[in-house]
C-alpha cells in the first residue's frame, strides 16, 4: 500500500502529488516532467503510474517526456483527447495503484472531462482543479449544476478524507470566503493558520473533507449567510443552492 504522499512544486502554484510505496512511485497531474525527474532521482524512485485529472496543460505537459523514460501506465479521462493515456477511466472505475485501491468519480465543471481519484485505503482524494481548499475551479467548460453535483460527491465522502488539490490557492480563496461568510469562526481561524503558513512559505495542503465542509462557501450553499450574501451579489431573492453556487462563482471571478 502507498505509505507516503509528497508534493512536488511546479510552475508558480501547482503541486504534483507523488505517491510512494517502497521504491515505487506514481504521480498525479505531472505538468512539468523535469520537476518529477529530479524528485525521482533524488529519492531513488521508479515511476510506475501517472494519474491525470483533466486535459489542461499544467496537468498533462509532462506525460510525453516521462513515458519516454519510464515504462509507466498512464490513467486518465476517457475520450482519447489527451495524448499518452493508455487506460481510460469513467464514473465508478476502480483501479489499483501501488497495491492501493482507487475509485474514480467523474467531476465535470472546471472542464467536461474532469475526473477525481479517491482511495478509501489511504483516506485520500486527488481532486485536480475541481475542489480547492476554500474554493473550487473556474467553470471553463461545465455548468454550475455540474460543478454542484461534482462537489457534492466530495462533501459526502468520509470526513477524515485528506484532500489533495493541485494548486496553492488557499489564501486567496479564504480572503474571498470571508466576504461570503464573515461570521464563520472556523473560517476566520483557518484564515489565520494559512496566513502564517504562507508567511513561512509552507504549503496549506492537504486539506480534509471535514475542514472543507466547515469553511468552503462552494460546499455551503445551504448556509443562511452564504445564501444572503449570494443574493445580495446577484441582486435576486430566493436563490436555490445551484444558483447560489453560480452567483458566488461569478462573484469570485470578478473579485
Ligand atoms: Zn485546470
Ligand atoms: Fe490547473
Amino acid at each position: 500500500m502507498i505509505s507516503n504522499i509528497e508534493a512536488i512544486p511546479a510552475f508558480s502554484d501547482n503541486y504534483i502529488w507523488i505517491l510512494i510505496k517502497g521504491n515505487s512511485a506514481a504521480v498525479v497531474d505531472p505538468g512539468d516532467a523535469s520537476a518529477v525527474e529530479s524528485f525521482l532521482n533524488k529519492n531513488n524512485l521508479n515511476l510506475e503510474a501517472i494519474l491525470i485529472t483533466h486535459h489542461h496543460f499544467d496537468h498533462t505537459g509532462g506525460i510525453t517526456e516521462l513515458t519516454s523514460r519510464w515504462k509507466t501506465k498512464v490513467y486518465g479521462p476517457k475520450g482519447g483527447h489527451i495524448k499518452g493515456i493508455d487506460s481510460e477511466l469513467s464514473e465508478n472505475s476502480n483501479i489499483k495503484i501501488l497495491d492501493t485501491q482507487f475509485h474514480i468519480f467523474e467531476t465535470p465543471g472546471h472542464t467536461l472531462d474532469h475526473i477525481a481519484y479517491y482511495s478509501r485505503d489511504i483516506d485520500s482524494l486527488f481532486c485536480g482543479d475541481t475542489l480547492f481548499s476554500g474554493g473550487c475551479g473556474r467553470l471553463f467548460e461545465g455548468t454550475p449544476l455540474q460543478m454542484f453535483d461534482s462537489l457534492n460527491k466530495f462533501s459526502n465522502l468520509p470526513e477524515k478524507t485528506k484532500v489533495y488539490c493541485t494548486h496553492e490557492y488557499t489564501l486567496s480563496n479564504l480572503t474571498f470566503a470571508l466576504e461570503v461568510e464573515p461570521d464563520n469562526v472556523d473560517l476566520k481561524k483557518y484564515f489565520e493558520e494559512v496566513s502564517s503558513l504562507r508567511d513561512s512559505n509552507l504549503m496549506s495542503l492537504p486539506s480534509s473533507i471535514n475542514l472543507e465542509n466547515r469553511i468552503n462557501p462552494f460546499l455551503r450553499t445551504s448556509v443562511d449567510q452564504v445564501k444572503e450574501n449570494a443574493e445580495n451579489y446577484a441582486n435576486k431573492q430566493n436563490l436555490q443552492p445551484v444558483e447560489i453556487l453560480a452567483a458566488i462563482r461569478d462573484w469570485k471571478d470578478n473579485f
